[in-house]
């Protein structure tokens, strides 16, 4: 099987990023911006690195951007330039296709055009670090859905020393312990009678409300 291949439209600090990571990750990844300097700055991060404007049909396709298996299209201000660039791609058939949003709208229109998967970066991070200033017992959060979250907890006082019994969080709060991890160990599967102690890091899911009364009263 031939080594995946990776496009990054837009080397702005978002797109810079990705393609940094997937480098030091070892994989082939194509950078691609229309500022020359932009370029000049990734030719020895990235496998390679090319000035080009993505709205060009032409241009994309003389850089062999159809052997691309995954394109990030990380282009920001320019939504016209984005829109434009994800639909070129889509026309051209690549398998995946991630763009960055710059609002709500910019998000509905990707998905119209068949983005396979819209990213809100400003926006994700933004909700996850208001969860972890409400509370410093709060070390993530991530949104499954509208009305539907995962927390990652550290647990306090109140919880240590309980077991999952004790608590009764699913009865009182409607949400489940999915993990329990405690230094390097993490148990995915907790039963009702496994202790918490305080320090531990728990792993809990369900509806929003719920969550937030769960917060409220044990974290
Ligand atoms: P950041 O991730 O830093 O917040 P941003 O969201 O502010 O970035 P921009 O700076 O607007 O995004 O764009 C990121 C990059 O995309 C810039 O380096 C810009 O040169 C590049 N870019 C914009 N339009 C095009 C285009 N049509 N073709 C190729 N690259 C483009
Ligand atoms: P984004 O998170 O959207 O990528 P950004 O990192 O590009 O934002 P800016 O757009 O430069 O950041 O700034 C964000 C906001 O901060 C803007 O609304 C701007 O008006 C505001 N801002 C900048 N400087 C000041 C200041 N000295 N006092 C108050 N507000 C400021
Ligand atoms: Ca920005």
């Amino acid at each position: 099987m031939s080594k995946h291949l990776y496009a990054v439209i837009g080397l702005g600090r978002f797109g810079a990023s990705i393609c940094k990571e997937l480098a030091r990750e070892g994989m082939e990844v194509l950078a691609i911006d229309s500022d020359e300097e932009k370029v000049n700055e990734y030719k020895d991060i990235a496998s390679h690195a090319v000035i080009a404007d993505s709205t060009d049909e032409f241009a994309l396709k003389d850089l062999g951007i159809r052997n691309i298996d995954h394109v990030i299209v990380a282009i920001g201000d320019n939504i016209h330039a984005s829109i434009l660039t994800t639909l070129i791609l889509k026309e051209l058939g690549i398998d995946m296709i991630t763009v960055k949003a710059q609002n709500d709208y910019h998000e509905k229109v990707l998905n119209k055009i068949g983005a396979d998967e819209v990213v809100h970066p400003e926006r994700d991070m933004g909700k996850r670090i208001a969860h972890s200033i409400i509370s410093s017992n709060i070390l993530d959060y991530l949104e499954l859905s509208d009305e539907h979250s995962v927390v990652e907890v550290k647990a306090g006082e109140k919880m240590d020393g309980k077991t999952l019994i004790d608590l009764d969080i699913r009865a009182r709060f409607g949400c489940n312990v999915v993990a329990i991890k405690r230094d390097d160990d993490i148990n995915v599967s907790p039963m009702a009678d496994d202790v918490i102690y305080a320090g531990d890091v728990i792993i809990v899911i369900g509806a929003d409300q719920d969550i937030h009364r769960f917060e409220k009263s044990l974290v």
